[in-house]
């Protein structure tokens, strides 16, 4: 089995639907609620261990309800959650999603996630090391990315850099990681003032920008490749680039050459996008492979 490291957010998203959207200082009625686990952390754990790997994620909740909730859905899904240690007097992180006219609003509140700091990480730098990949997204702080990277440099241990949500990455960590996965705005703010395929080559077999339903385009050191991503009925897109990711470093942990990796993560992706829901539409292992 693939050791996979993830090392995120974990939260709970509030989801209301209504007909119309609240102005401000409006109330409205809406039609349902649900709550729901979410973070990209927390999304790529669950999807990696659907896959099969064995996975540890490194993370915090509240010591709330909704932090038991999370933890509960860790166990549920095979995810080891030894570090994933609740915070003392606060909330666990939760995204306050109302969809209304055909999109969605959302309220984030980090909250716990804003606790896993690099002092965190230390204390379990093992598992870092020990890991066969390390996934990393940006909805924990920055100087945490930093400290991680550098473990997993010091460690050789391969890091997949998911930037999403997009900010700006330090030149260390781009350098240290073995695979950086924007999606095509998160591609253009990271490498700014370069053109996508001038990204694409200065970064060969390390970043691949993901094209939603077009699949996946990177520089094999020759040539720019796209590979395409599966035909499907799309119902909920949301959480297709987090089942992508984890994904991806489940086949590379394993083994899989680059471009077996990216046809796995798509149709591991293309497979989520047919159900509502982030975790909801995630698949499992033989789902995947009786479909390729
Ligand atoms: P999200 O934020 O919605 O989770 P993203 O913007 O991070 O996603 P995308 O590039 O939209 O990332 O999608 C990631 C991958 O998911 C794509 O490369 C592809 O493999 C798969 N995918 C997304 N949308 C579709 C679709 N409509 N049909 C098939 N595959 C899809």
């Amino acid at each position: 089995m693939a050791k996979v490291c993830v090392i995120g957010s974990s939260s709970m998203d509030l989801v209301v639907t209504s007909q119309k959207r609240p102005d401000a200082g409006e109330t409205v009625l809406g039609e349902s609620f649900k709550t729901v686990p979410g973070g990209k952390g927390a999304n790529q754990a669950v999807a990696a261990a659907r896959l099969g790997a064995e996975v540890t994620m490194i993370g915090r909740v509240g010591d709330d309800h909704f932090g038991r909730i999370i933890l509960d859905n860790f166990k549920a899904n095979s995810v080891n959650t030894q570090h994933v240690e609740p915070v003392t007097g606060m909330e666990s992180g939760t995204a306050h999603i109302v969809l209304a006219e055909g999109d969605n609003s959302i309220v984030v509140v980090k909250a716990a996630n804003d606790e896993v700091t690099p002092t965190y990480v230390d204390k379990a730098a093992e598992a870092i090391r020990s890991a066969d990949i390390v996934l990393i997204q940006h909805e924990i702080p920055a100087e945490t990315v930093v400290r991680v990277s550098a473990i997993c440099a010091e460690s050789g241990t391969p890091l997949l850099l998911n930037p999403a949500p997009v900010r700006s990455v330090p030149e260390e960590v781009i350098n240290h990681a073995a695979y950086i996965t924007p999606n095509e705005h998160e591609a253009a703010v990271l490498f700014e003032g370069l053109a996508p395929a001038e990204a694409l080559r200065k970064y060969p077999n390390k970043l691949f920008i993901t094209e939603g339903s077009r699949g996946v385009r990177y520089f094999d050191g020759e040539q720019e490749i796209l590979v395409p991503t599966y035909k499907v009925e799309a119902v909920d897109t949301t959480g297709a680039g987090d089942t992508f990711n984890a994904a991806f470093a489940v086949a590379l942990a394993e083994g899989m050459s680059l471009q077996e990796s990216i046809r796995f993560a798509n149709r591991a992706a293309s497979l989520s996008v047919t159900k509502f829901g982030a975790q909801g539409g995630m698949p499992t292992r033989r789902e995947v492979e009786e479909s390729l």
